[in-house]
């Protein structure tokens, strides 16, 4: 107890508080052998062994500042059940990405990609498994994305019409007759094409640049890194230990420097904020069926009952379809909408459709409203090819700073708010976190939590933040709207002008029309352009809902329409970790006790080099 480093670190605690400064000054100057491949950079003590699945590196020496005395390199961590030495890594990598859907294959494909060059290992029981969703997605917001992941050389390749799409149409129509004298009948149509992804071709298109093993992780986060069972997931300065349950039940251990987690929207290791001001998260609810229909006596076959074939329909939230009384009622407080699809032939995707409620509305009410309203239309259904069951929470608190394990997708909370819209927000906000993650690991000496942190901040920036904030909102009026306020609500917002409807539901930098969202001013303008556009009772319970709201969230929506009110917090690590406290103070605290001629018997035994060290970079 009695050491003079113990002593060191305690006098500083009282002059500062601060990890970062504790880890600072209580650097050891250790020699190094620093292994490179063209990847990636690991460092090792000069007493071990390179392990031999790891050949590919070529030894070159350099000297390296250890920046924490208890720091462990990563080829030795050992604690609590992770392995000891370096053979017993079952794997090793620079990437572990668990999860296999949209967003990590998208994640690792770009990380393992020839622009990038990492060497990613995706783990998940499930990889070989079709995906389930069918995605629909606007095509400028799908052309967009093909020319992101061409940047990163990836071609997005295969579906009947290229480009992982295997149906385009050239137009998209809504229904929102039955309400403010809007006839029942009428058609709305839009002049923007939409397409459907062909899930299997995307599936495929993301598998290259990356290696796969089958396993799950057993972690759970308890709290901001730190993980129960004990030993199942370490961190460490210079990467993660983590073990795996592989699909025959055995476990296997991965060493690598990052961890990025996207296993969807039940995540264990992404924990969220929930101190800030949030909302609670809404669920859409939805019940899908791909079926074929029975034409053999329908007089149009151009149509499927109500439904032109040469276009998508986005939204028919008519409810003339009930005869029953207690289900009109219920289907007008706790609306639902069809969303189809018609496809080659005489098939179609019909999908009855809960934008956002809280509680979600139940699959089987769903089923049984679309049911009602296949019938109602005269839509009789031959067979059923597939079903889709839709369940996405929306909104919902953000993830905790400084958790080293990098969020994405569904665990990154990163679906559209009021929408649900994900996969092009997903595809595109991978590309920035990759380029995030490129930038910092080609710095000399990576420092992990400073990747992980600018992972983050590619995701969600304060402006990114701000923007979504605003989407919250959004979903939070929808979600209290009986029918009547839905129908007046999305006749005024596709009235807007298309960049300002359309930048909305994109949401997310870099998607065509985002722009038209991206700033406080931006949102004022669409909130003026939509509220003059919308029916009186409608605007009316939207100005009293934005006060109320105000009233009850505090700072969040103010925030995203004004230049007041300061901005969201960031992730990004210097904010929230080097520059704690006043750091010109500190230095100069570092300097006078050095150089005091009383204090001789007060621990100042800086390391002199390492002080001069930290003084070069004050300076600079
Ligand atoms: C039916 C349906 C229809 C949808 N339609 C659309 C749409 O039209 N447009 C749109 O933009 N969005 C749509 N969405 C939303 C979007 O599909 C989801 O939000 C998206 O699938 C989430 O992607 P993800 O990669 O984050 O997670 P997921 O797709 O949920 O993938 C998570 C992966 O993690 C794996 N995993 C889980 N636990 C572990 C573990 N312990 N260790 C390792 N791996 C693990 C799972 O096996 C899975 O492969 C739809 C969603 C559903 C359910």
């Amino acid at each position: 107890m009695g050491h003079p480093s113990v002593l060191l670190w305690l006098s500083l605690v009282f002059i500062e508080g601060s990890n970062a400064f504790l880890a600072t000054i209580s650097r050891t100057h250790q020699t190094t052998n620093v292994y490179h491949n063209v990847r990636t950079c690991v460092t090792l003590n000069s007493n071990q062994r390179v392990p031999s699945n790891i050949k590919q590196f070529v030894n070159t020496k350099s000297r390296t500042i250890s920046f924490r005395s208890s720091s462990v390199s990563w080829l030795s961590a050992s604690a609590n059940g992770a392995s000891s030495s370096s053979s017993s890594y079952d794997e090793v990598c620079d990437v572990l990405v668990l999860g296999s859907g949209p967003a990590g294959r998208a994640i690792a494909s770009l990380l393992g990609s020839s622009k990038v060059g990492m060497d990613v290992v995706v783990a998940d029981t499930n990889f070989d498994t079709e995906w389930v969703p069918n995605y629909g997605v606007w095509s400028d917001e799908w052309d967009a994305i093909l020319q992101a992941y061409q940047s990163f050389g990836i071609e997005l390749k295969g579906g009947s019409e290229g480009g992982c799409i295997d149906h385009e149409w050239n137009v998209t129509d809504c229904y929102f007759g039955g309400s403010f004298d809007i006839p029942m009948e009428q058609r709305m149509r839009l002049e923007r094409p939409y397409k459907r992804v062909d899930k299997n071709a995307l599936q495929e298109s993301l598998s290259t640049g990356f290696r796969h093993v089958n396993a799950k992780h057993i972690s759970k986060a308890i709290n901001v890194n730190m993980y129960s069972p004990a030993g199942s997931l370490m961190h460490d300065e210079d990467g993660t230990t983590i073990q795996l349950r592989k699909g025959d039940g055995s476990m296997m251990t991965v060493r690598t420097k990052l961890v990025i987690d996207s296993t969807g929207h039940e995540t264990k290791l992404v924990l969220r904020d929930t101190r800030d001001p949030y909302t609670s998260p809404g669920f859409q609810i939805a019940y899908g069926a791909l079926v074929e229909i029975d034409e053999s006596d329908a007089p149009d076959k151009s149509q499927v009952g109500p439904y032109a074939k040469e276009a998508m329909t986005l939204f028919d939230y008519r409810t003339d379809h009930f005869d029953d009384e207690t289900m009109l009622t219920k289907a007008e407080s706790a609306p639902t909408f069809m969303y189809a699809m018609p496809l080659k032939g005489n098939q179609i995707f019909f999908e009855e459709t809960s934008l956002v409620a809280r509680p979600g509305v139940s699959l089987q009410e769903c089923k049984d409203r679309c049911d009602i309203r296949l019938k109602h239309h005269g839509i009789k259904v031959a067979k059923v090819v597939e079903e889709e069951f839709c369940y996405i929470p929306m909104g919902g608190a953000l993830p905790i700073r400084d958790q080293r394990v990098i969020g994405i997708g569904g665990a990154a909370v990163m679906v559209h708010p009021s929408t649900g819209y994900h996969l092009c927000r997903c595809l595109m906000g991978a590309t920035a976190m990759a380029s995030a993650i490129q930038k910092e690991m080609n710095t000399q000496q990576p420092n992990l939590d400073k990747v992980a942190a600018s992972a983050y901040h590619a995701l969600w920036s304060p402006e990114n933040t701000r923007q979504r904030n605003f989407a919250v909102f959004g979903g939070e009026f929808l979600m209290k709207q009986n029918v009547v306020g839905l129908r007046g609500f999305f006749d005024g917002f596709f009235k807007l002008p298309l960049e300002l409807w359309g930048g909305f539901l994109a949401g997310w930098p870099g998607l065509p029309n985002n722009d038209a969202h991206e700033s406080w001013l931006a949102r004022i303008w669409f909130g003026l352009n939509f509220i003059a556009r919308i029916p009186l009772p409608v605007a009316l319970d939207m100005a009293a809902s934005i006060a109320a709201y105000s009233i009850s969230e505090g700072v969040p929506l103010p925030q995203s329409v004004t230049p007041f009110l300061g901005e969201p917090y960031s992730y990004e690590y210097d904010r929230n970790t080097d520059n704690v406290g006043d750091v010109a103070v500190k230095t100069e605290a570092r300097k006078m006790i050095a150089d005091s001629k009383v204090t001789k018997d007060v621990p100042v035994a800086f390391d002199e080099e390492a002080y001069a060290v930290e003084e070069e970079k004050v300076a600079a």
